[in-house]
């Protein structure tokens, strides 16, 4: 109910809310393809560790929800990836939305965004403002939803135990740990080549002062909530300039999902091995791709990762009944990859301050 109207105003009105991209230049540019770039090595190391760990193997589920149908279709309709690429085009969008197909959505949220940013600022602004007030209406509504999660979790978890049996407990403690050391792997990744060999930073130093920052992140799950302390800490700590931190920042907590997007790569991966069903490389790519645009259109707040989860696990024809097994323990996560979220953010604004300074010393201004 919430997924879809949820990214695509999210998406169209974070899009169009860049407008002024241009005035920022080359700063803009070159955040976009960063945030793109880390987050799609995120995704990997997410896929990779749960390829060889492979925590949900020999679940062997007693009541196989439809397996035959899904593994029919995931021959059926598995697609090259050139065939992904031009599929993205919606022929309507209207049915676009109506079926759910998330790449299409995506793809004519962002052009429609971008499409807007030409039409008279007198209708420009109603439309924009009124696709934020819709995008944090559907916030609101997914918080409300989420208020029954402690008791629907309990249902889920506890009908999921009496029928596959206690040892699906060890798989979703196993899923947890790739979870967190894929996050763990992820931020060293980011503290030594972002940090250390792109922004010339000390990552011990880092880790002190951005210390607070980590903590508000774990204890609100929100990279929204974090965002005044991210810029706070980013300017008096870390030297950004205000021009920098203003635009970096709040575009990271909104596009850039770093830990969110591990996550997600982990959980189609988990979710397909307990259905036994098998990922080809063409189908982990497409995770790759949907994962990456799935944490784009992912609102900075507490527990819309595993709303979008759903749209990376359609792509590739995983049941969706599958989060069922893992909401269980998705706050604690939650808590977790908001973590490398907002610290994947604030190393970027970092890493673009050197770059600017870089630029300003080539121009000899
Ligand atoms: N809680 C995350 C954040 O705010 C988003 C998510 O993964 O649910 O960064």
């Amino acid at each position: 109910m919430t997924v879809v109207p949820l990214v695509f105003f999210s998406l169209f009105a974070s899009t169009a809310g860049l407008g002024d991209v241009k005035k920022i230049g080359i700063l803009g540019g070159r955040i976009i393809v960063y945030y793109i770039i880390t987050t799609a090595i995120a995704i990997t190391i997410g896929i990779s560790l749960a390829n060889i760990v492979k925590p949900g193997t020999g679940v062997h589920l007693k009541e196989l929800p439809k397996i035959g149908d899904i593994l029919g279709k995931v021959r059926e309709t598995n697609p090259s990836i050139v065939k992904t690429i031009v599929n993205m085009v919606p022929t309507n969008p209207v049915k676009a939305l109506a079926e759910g197909n998330m790449l299409q959505i995506i793809f004519f949220a962002i052009l429609l965004a971008i499409a807007i940013l030409a039409v008279k600022k007198e209708y420009r602004d109603i439309v924009i403002k009124g696709s934020q007030g819709l995008s944090d209406a559907m916030i609101n509504l997914v918080n409300i939803v989420m208020k029954t999660a402690p008791y629907g979790v309990f249902a889920l978890a506890a009908g999921v135990v009496a029928k596959q049996g206690i040892k699906i407990i060890s798989n979703l403690l196993v899923y947890a740990l790739v979870v967190i050391a894929g996050l763990a792997i992820h931020l060293t990744v980011l503290l030594v080549f972002s940090l250390l060999l792109l922004g010339r930073k000390s990552p011990g130093n880092f880790l002190k002062k951005a210390w607070g920052v980590m903590v508000f992140a774990f204890s609100t799950s929100s990279s929204n909530a974090t965002l005044p302390l991210t810029m706070e800490t980013a300017e008096e700590k870390f030297g950004v300039p205000k021009y920098v931190s203003s635009f970096v920042l709040p575009l990271g907590a909104t596009i850039n999902m770093d830990g969110t997007a591990l996550y997600q790569g982990v959980a189609a991966v988990f979710i397909a091995q307990v259905f036994s069903i098998p990922l080809t490389l063409a189908d982990q790519l497409k995770i790759v791709l949907t994962a990456t645009l799935a944490s784009i259109g992912t609102a900075g707040v507490p527990g819309v990762g595993i709303v979008m989860l759903t749209m990376v696990l359609t792509s590739v024809h995983i049941p969706v009944e599958g989060i069922a097994l893992i909401l269980g323990v998705d706050r604690f996560l939650d808590m977790l990859r908001t973590i490398v979220n907002v610290s994947g953010d604030l190393i970027a604004s970092i890493v673009m301050t050197r770059f600017e300074k870089d630029k300003k010393a080539g121009d000899g201004t």
